[in-house]
């Protein structure tokens, strides 16, 4: 039988420490593994990046979220659908995006430990002229919703965490049931407490469906031994 993964991306780690912790403690009580997007500017913190630097990588693996994260903010960007003039971080050119990953890549030398091998774009937005300056600044794996040109390993994004009781993500999971890779997204910012308490839940179920807990570079090894 083929093996099924599951993989819990959270987005936007830089912006605030407390509910983070909160989202990661309760992944590793229950013994179950995440990435989170970091994003670069916020390294410089001290009190984030001593934090990210003792978490243990096997189990909690950073992936890049962008440098500045600048784009338009989502309910705005509802109103007004996509717009040329304030493009998210990874929907301009070229160069600009070569700029944000070398920028990235040189606070995470300064401030972190480890390096990030995976990249997921703010808004999951991007263009194909970011696959160049991602292989360039040695990034192997990316989360997107549609194939990418190159030579980069896609993880799919399934789900978001917009469930707030059991039943609800039973009955959404089922529709993906037979996915090899489950990913589902977070926003640790904008859990509510409820959704919180719900995680342990959701983790015992996840396990129960025989999914198995990985993070972007083990799935990545996983996938290569198999062929
Ligand atoms: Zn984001």
């Amino acid at each position: 039988m083929t093996k099924k993964y599951i993989i819990f991306k959270d987005d936007d780690a830089g912006k605030d420490l407390s509910d983070l912790k909160k989202w990661i403690d309760l992944l590793i009580e229950n013994d179950a593994k995440g990435t989170i997007g970091v994003i670069g500017k916020f390294l410089k913190n001290k009190n984030f990046s001593d934090y990210l630097n003792s978490l243990d990588e096997n189990k909690i693996e950073i992936f890049c979220h962008g440098y500045s994260h600048s784009y338009i903010p989502f309910m705005l960007r509802r109103m007004i659908g996509r717009n040329k003039l304030l493009p998210t971080e990874f929907d301009r050119t070229e160069k600009s995006h070569s700029r944000s990953l070398e920028k990235f890549r040189i606070a995470e030398k300064r401030y972190l430990k480890t390096k990030a091998f995976c990249f997921g774009p703010p808004g999951n937005e991007w263009n194909k002229t970011v696959v160049k300056p991602l292989i360039k600044n040695d990034f192997k794996i990316m989360f997107s919703r549609r194939d990418i040109p190159g030579d980069i390993f896609r993880i799919p994004i399934t789900k978001n965490m917009s469930h707030n009781n059991l039943k609800d993500f039973i009955e959404d999971y089922k529709k993906n049931k037979e996915d090899v890779i489950y990913t589902l997204q977070f926003h640790h910012a904008d859990l509510l407490d409820k959704q919180f308490d719900l995680l342990p839940d959701i983790i015992n179920f996840l396990k129960k469906e025989g999914r198995v807990f990985v993070t972007p570079s083990e799935l990545l090894k996983s996938i290569y031994k198999k062929n």
